[in-house]
């Protein structure tokens, strides 16, 4: 015979599974820095013993990140759709005017576009190092809740964590 479980035993069963479904995806950022080309970029690629910059044959300065893939999905996923309200001028919760919000979106239209292909790349990156597809945490979930360390960067009050902000991992050449 089969074993048979209860009711509540199978319940909480289904609630461990779903936690485990949405909990963090452990990975890496690597920050990829040429000191002759002064170029800073970032991929999902571990290479072990280093590597140079195919430009300038230069060895690279790397800096790998440990993120939580979740997390930084689910925070490029809520920029994603704060840029795309601004592309809308459907910014209800700001507190610019109607008039000061157009203006401010008719002066930064390439800027937008340029920041929304960002954060698609950004999430395309993130499917690559968890191998997956990734569902984003719960609308509630707090980024500094969980220690993950969120600034906001941009007038368009979109935010990044600190992963994602390369000064801080190699000195500045003067
Ligand atoms: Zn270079």
């Amino acid at each position: 015979m089969g074993k048979v479980i209860n009711l509540s035993e199978w319940r909480s069963q289904s609630k461990e599974k779903a936690k485990a479904k949405l909990g963090p995806i452990p990975g890496f950022l690597v920050w990829l820095h040429c000191p002759t080309c002064k170029t800073t970029e970032y991929t999902e690629l571990r290479i072990p013993g280093g590597r140079v910059h195919n430009k300038c044959g230069t060895l690279i300065q790397e800096a790998e990140v440990a993120i939580d893939v979740r997390a930084e999905y689910t925070v490029s996923h809520r920029n994603l759709k704060i840029l795309e309200a601004w592309q809308k001028q459907n910014m209800e919760s700001s507190n610019a005017s109607q008039k000061e919000v157009n203006e401010i979106v008719g002066r930064a239209k390439h800027l937008l576009d340029q920041l929304k292909a960002g954060e698609q790349e950004f999430q395309h990156r993130l499917r690559l190092i968890a191998g997956k597809k990734i569902e984003p945490y719960p609308e509630d979930w707090d980024p500094q809740e969980h220690g993950v360390d969120m600034r906001i960067v941009h007038p368009f009050g979109i935010y990044f964590s600190t992963a994602r902000q390369p000064d801080q991992y190699f000195p500045r050449e003067q």
